[in-house]
């Protein structure tokens, strides 16, 4: 049976969100049904609301930083059990049978993996997202919270910190590595803090000289304010990798010229073409710029492990629902160093 779901959402690209109702699908046999307490709110849920990305169905009830309480299991489920807490992120199914799939590398499904909402699934109807009080996801989709971790502070690394620990990880930053952040935002200050529980020594990068506060407060040790334009030229030559979140198209070539020989830029944040990239400036330093795409199911538990050992928060702002139109509001200006999390639990439902 189809079930009521009450969430938050758009019914086009030009709507405003708001509270709504709309259908679940009937269970599957390999899906948890998932009560969800707190839903983060990701840069991309605009991006997709907008439909920025050519992909976008409606209606759209957005949010892939879900957490919440197992309330049901299919009789094929083997993992999970009513009463555990659990995520999901981005992905809610895929192939599972391509090298990607058993690579640990869902996203990158040559028969594409299915986002967690705004696209049809692989049965043809289409996904919806967290912003809502329960969802009903496979399996091999849902990942553990550890114990003691609160589920607010959890919910934020279903999509910034996966997407921020892969980068990191693949790029090998250890003690000593040398690591820029472009942007302190959601993504951009769990980049800092992750980075830092690597061993890096950690710059942000900012259009905006007020966060220099807060970026020390979650683990940088320099700031660099990118409009500087004398100082973005005395930091020529001084990262190994550049984690570079900025939503928005920008020149890659002032960031670029800021790798050591051998250095990384890692975009994560803008999908539009980037201008400016100099031959030169990569060819001399044996430079490269690289992208990174979220991280996978298996990746995804382990940056959970990760940050519950070294003791990892995102730092909050919790919202109720009805304060969403005003979160992406601000988060359209870029004016938070930090997630604002959707308290689903104790909103009034739609
Ligand atoms: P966010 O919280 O809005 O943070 C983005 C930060 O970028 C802002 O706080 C701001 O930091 C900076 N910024 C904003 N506009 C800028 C501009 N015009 N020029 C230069 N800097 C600007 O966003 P988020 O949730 O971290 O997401 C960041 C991006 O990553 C989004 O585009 C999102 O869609 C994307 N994303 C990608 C993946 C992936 O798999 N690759 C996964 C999740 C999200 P300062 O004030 O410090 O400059
Ligand atoms: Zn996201
Ligand atoms: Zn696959």
């Amino acid at each position: 049976m189809p079930s009521k779901a009450h969430g938050w959402g758009v019914e086009n690209a030009e709507d405003t969100i708001h509270a709504l109702q709309f259908e679940r699908r009937d269970p599957r046999a390999n899906d948890v049904t998932v009560e969800i307490s707190h839903c983060g709110i990701c840069h991309s849920d605009l991006h997709f609301a907008h439909n920025d990305w050519g992909m976008s169905h409606y209606p759209m009830v957005p949010g892939h930083e879900i957490v919440g309480t197992v309330t049901a299991v299919g009789p094929d489920v083997q993992n999970f059990k009513v009463g555990d807490r659990v995520g999901v992120g981005c992905m809610v199914d895929s192939c599972q049978k391509c090298e990607f799939c058993k690579g640990n590398q869902e996203q990158f499904c040559v028969e594409g993996a299915t986002f967690t909402y705004g696209v049809p699934d692989r049965h043809g109807e289409l996904t919806q997202g967290g912003y809502s009080d329960h969802v009903l996801v496979r399996e091999e989709f849902v990942c553990k919270i550890p114990d003691g971790m609160e589920m607010s502070k959890a919910a934020p690394l279903l999509c910034a910190g996966i997407t921020t620990y892969s980068p990191l990880k693949r790029w090998g930053v250890k003690p000593g590595t040398k690591v820029a952040v472009a942007g302190l935002g959601g993504l951009g200050h769990m980049a800092v803090k992750i980075a830092a529980a690597m061993g890096g020594e950690v710059t942000v990068l900012t259009t905006s000289p007020e966060k220099a506060e807060a970026a020390k407060k979650v683990g940088a040790s320099h700031v660099l304010v990118s409009t500087d334009e004398a100082a973005m030229g005395a930091a020529t030559a001084s990262f190994d990798l550049i984690v570079d979140t900025i939503p928005v198209t920008h020149p890659i070539d002032p960031y670029a010229a800021l790798l050591r020989p051998n250095g990384t830029l890692v975009i994560v944040g803008a999908l539009e073409p980037l201008p400016g990239v100099s031959g030169f400036n990569l060819i001399f330093g044996n430079r490269a710029v690289a992208g990174s795409a979220i991280g996978g199911v298996a990746e995804t538990q382990e940056m959970l492990d990760f940050c519950a050992e070294h003791g990892i928060e995102p730092e909050i702002e919790l919202i109720k629902g009805e304060q969403i139109p005003d979160a992406w509001e601000t988060l359209t200006k870029g004016d938070i160093p930090h997630r604002f999390v959707i308290d689903v639990e104790n909103s009034a439902r739609g």
